[in-house]
């Protein structure tokens, strides 16, 4: 049996998003820029993809931008919020300890050109509330970024009760909904959010193409210098097939949330009930507010990169926060962001389901998981040393 959950570092494209790629290969090839009626196919296109997100995430048509994906989507909003606060002198922003590294690296890079950053504490619950930043807010905060759903640990984010926050005190509010988008319902205007980032192949489309969503009246700050395409904010010629398979991805994740996501939910729940048995375990992540398809553990004395191995070799495709920075033995900072200690973070598993994911398959990880978890312990001298006494138990 083969098993693939890892849904969150890239899922497989659905035939709905492949079939609305293919004519733009060959058929309406123009580009939406040229006058010609090749060229405003392909406008119709662009154009028709971006109401499909706009009408996805409740916002404007015109306040959304094509990127790259949801990096570039993160960069932006960052850098366009810093730039809208600097010239305020609010050089002040609020983020999570554990955000991902586009929302991290960026936010380092302002940190050198003199921004201050509060990291919000999130080992309680391993979620942030609302309240921690109502407190953290300041005279010269320029932006609150913080992320929809935590894509290693599952914890979904108090997204609404941050919005109303930042809309009362006045202060930018980003989110990073990269795991968010198609799996949860999200309102942009509902919510008070003034910028989202989403990426295509996290929800069943395709790699490198994300979109950015500003709340009309925000100055965006160019990544991509270049034309004048998407109102200037973003040059290159469009992924026109990128774009459209993510518009139609988007649009069949959202109308099936509602049927796929109790499906998803009832597996992760079986696998982390059954996992939970395995002796000196954690779940790490918010046991209630959780992605439907997030299964994180760490199992106390193994490596994660051996159990990945093992697993893979038994046909269980998953990830470990340690191997997130590929070539990098540093633990997951996410993990370490929850109070996980360094010997306890490496021992981690990330297991993250979708609608494609079966009954059988849960049953599959359910035998295997438990089976290597014993044979790497058996193995490993920590592991003989925690069973002797020589060594206390962390978990
Ligand atoms: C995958 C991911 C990203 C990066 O998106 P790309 O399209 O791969 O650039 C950003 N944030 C989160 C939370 C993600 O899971």
């Amino acid at each position: 049996m083969h098993v693939y959950a890892d849904n969150a570092a890239t899922t497989k494209m659905s035939p709905v998003a492949i079939n609305a790629m293919l004519p733009y290969f060959d058929k309406i090839y123009g580009n939406p820029s040229s006058l010609h009626s090749v060229g405003q196919e392909a406008r119709e296109a662009l154009d028709a993809a971006r109401d499909t997100v706009a009408a996805c995430l409740g916002c404007e048509s015109r306040e959304i931008i094509f990127t790259s994906g949801g990096s570039e989507a993160d960069n932006q909003a960052i850098i366009s919020a810093a730039r809208i606060g600097a010239r305020k002198n609010k050089k002040h922003i609020i983020t999570t300890a554990f955000e991902h590294h586009a929302v991290l690296h960026t936010l380092n890079k302002l940190e050198k050109e003199g921004f201050e950053v509060t990291y919000l504490d999130v080992r309680k619950g391993h979620n942030i509330t609302a309240q921690q930043v109502a407190d953290a807010i300041r005279e010269d905060t320029c932006l609150v970024t913080v992320m929809y759903a935590n894509n290693e640990i599952g914890s979904v984010l108090p997204i609404a009760e941050i919005g109303a926050v930042c809309r009362q005190r006045g202060v930018l509010f980003h989110t990073d909904a990269v795991q968010a988008a198609g799996h949860i319902h999200i309102n942009v205007k509902e919510q008070n959010i003034d910028m989202l980032s989403l990426s295509g192949h996290k929800f069943h489309g395709p790699k490198g193409v994300g979109a950015l969503y500003a709340r009309r009246g925000i100055a965006l700050v160019n990544v991509i210098e270049g034309g004048a395409q998407e109102r200037g904010k973003r040059g290159g010629t469009e992924n026109i097939a990128g774009i459209c398979g993510m518009a139609a991805a988007l649009k069949d994740a959202c109308d099936h949330i509602d049927e796929n996501m109790p499906r998803v939910a009832a597996m992760r729940d079986r696998l982390i009930e059954g996992l939970s048995r395995i002796p000196h375990c954690a779940l790490n992540g918010d046991r209630v507010n959780r992605l439907p398809g997030n299964v994180s553990f760490c199992f106390e004395g193994i490596e994660g990169e051996s159990l990945l191995l093992l697993l893979d070799a038994k046909g269980v495709c998953a990830s470990s926060g340690s191997a997130c920075t590929s070539g990098s033995l540093d633990p997951s900072h996410v993990l370490l962001a929850i109070g996980r200690v360094h010997d306890v973070a490496h021992g981690s598993l990330r297991l993250s389901l979708c609608e494609y994911n079966t009954d059988e398959e849960v049953d599959h990880i359910l035998k295997v998981v438990p089976e290597v978890v014993s044979y790497l312990r058996n193995m490993s001298p920590v592991w003989r040393d925690l069973q002797t006494g020589k060594r206390q138990y962390i978990l």
